[in-house]
């Protein structure tokens, strides 16, 4: 008895030099997996483990492009495809100055579990960009994307892998993508998903990670009797899932008392208002300005270079980055009384501060559950173009809800089973684990 998970974490640590970001979402993954690989020898016989550490398929490329200035510019694209075991590898793209390998890594792995997870089909995978589109004009980030998707397009495909956003990827840069696509291949077939409404997207795709992860503490707080009406909640970032965290957190009768970005957190405490959100929304989604002018605009307070984590509230949504969550955050949020956290970015909290949440039994919901309604809801539009058809706003929101409380019910399950009632971690881990793993078993060694 007892498989032994470390030697294979040691081999990918070895083997993968220089991914610490890769090795922390591998760690987390396969410890609390142990128990399935005990129950499921023939999981451990068909090598499962050290076949879904390794991706199907790595591709790097030269991405060069032209300024505004006429200057040539290099960056690195890449796209990591995971694992299609369950469906067409699909994951998003996120251009921000801080990519390399090993976070495109860390979030394809995150992928396969988050979308196993959806009930839908869809395999793992990631991509993107060193690519800075902070301060760039318009014409600069339609270049930089032709030039992306001129080495891309040959890789994807509507059944083969089904690229979307994430940070710096959104409506403006799916466009671009999709356009260029669409002259490279002749084909106008749907291949990227967030895409606009009148050239195949779906409504609430905007909305649904921010839905999905308030949805999901909605459901945590169900099973001590409680909801979000009345809960003082702080919100991490002010990006697409930060907005729509807000949006829906007011609509259940909550309160966010913050918001921020990588320069400070702005603290409301009378709260961020409709009114005041779709100011916030103009400021980040059109003029891409700085969240420290909503303290100047609404007289709220502005902690320069600091996150939101010390700030007293019930609920916490990361809703930034990884790792954005450290030890002494935890501590923080947990002296302060915070007894709820729902992920809306992918692993942004440390493996110390998950291990605080988890003695405290709080409840944390990850973030390849708590934010899987914004993959759902891509693979819900996905069946709309395969369909040639869109659903109204009241049908695809309701779908949202309804895969977020199956995946919800399917943590409690899993977690129950293996003897470990609360703990969403294992939860979401072993579930979205053992439908892949029992996928991989069914197609052989491939
Ligand atoms: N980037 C999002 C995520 O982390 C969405 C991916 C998608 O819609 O394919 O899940």
């Amino acid at each position: 008895m007892g498989y032994d998970i470390k030697s294979v974490i040691n081999n990918v640590v070895v083997n993968n030099p220089g991914q610490p970001e890769f090795h922390q979402a591998v760690k987390e993954v396969l410890e609390s997996i142990a128990p399935v690989m005990d129950r499921h020898p023939e999981f451990a016989k068909a090598k499962i483990l050290e076949r879904i550490t390794e991706p199907d398929r790595v591709i790097t490329f030269r991405v060069p492009w032209v300024d505004d200035k006429g200057e040539v510019q290099v960056n690195r694209g890449m796209r990591v495809q995971f694992n299609n075991a369950i469906g067409p590898y699909k994951g998003g793209l996120r251009f921000h100055p801080t990519v390399y390998l090993s976070i495109i890594k860390f979030l394809g792995f995150e992928q396969i579990f988050k979308n196993a997870l959806t009930t839908l089909p869809m395999g793992g995978a990631k991509g993107g960009s060193n690519f800075d589109p902070k301060g760039k004009s318009d014409n600069e980030v339609m270049r930089f994307c032709q030039s992306f998707m001129r080495e891309l397009f040959r890789h994807i495909g509507p059944d083969t892998d089904v690229p979307a956003g994430d940070i710096g990827v959104g409506g403006r840069e799916i466009g671009f993508l999709q356009g260029y696509y669409k002259k490279l291949a002749n084909n106008n077939g749907a291949v990227l998903t967030g895409k606009a409404l009148e050239w195949g997207g779906s409504l609430i795709r905007p909305e649904a990670t921010g839905y999905g992860a308030t949805y999901f503490a909605q459901e945590m707080l169900m099973t001590r009797g409680e909801d979000i009406k009345g809960k003082i909640c702080t919100v991490s970032g002010s990006g697409n899932v930060a907005q729509y965290t807000v949006e829906k957190v007011n609509l259940l009768g909550g309160k966010v008392v913050t918001l921020s970005d990588s320069n400070g957190t702005i603290y409301d405490k009378d709260g961020i208002s409709e009114e005041k959100l779709a100011w916030v929304m103009e400021l980040k989604n059109v003029r891409r300005g700085r969240i420290k002018e909503y303290a100047d605009k609404f007289k709220a307070e502005y902690r320069e270079g600091k996150r939101p984590w010390s700030v007293k509230c019930d609920c916490a949504f990361p809703s930034a980055t990884q790792n954005e969550v450290e030890e002494k955050d935890a501590k923080e949020l947990l002296k302060n009384g915070c007894y709820v956290v729902s992920e809306g970015a992918n692993m942004p909290s440390t493996p110390e501060a998950v291990d605080l949440f988890l003695e405290k039994k709080i409840l944390y919901g990850p973030g390849k559950a708590a934010n899987a309604g914004g993959v759902a809801t891509s693979g819900l539009e996905m069946s709309q173009n395969s369909m040639r058809l869109s659903w109204s706003r009241e049908e695809v929101d309701s779908r949202l809800h309804e895969i977020m409380k199956n995946i919800h019910k399917a943590c409690i399950e899993a977690a129950q089973e293996y003897g470990q009632p609360g703990n969403y971690v294992m939860g979401a881990n072993i579930a979205g684990f053992t439908k892949v793993a029992k996928a991989m078993l069914d197609h052989g060694i491939v």
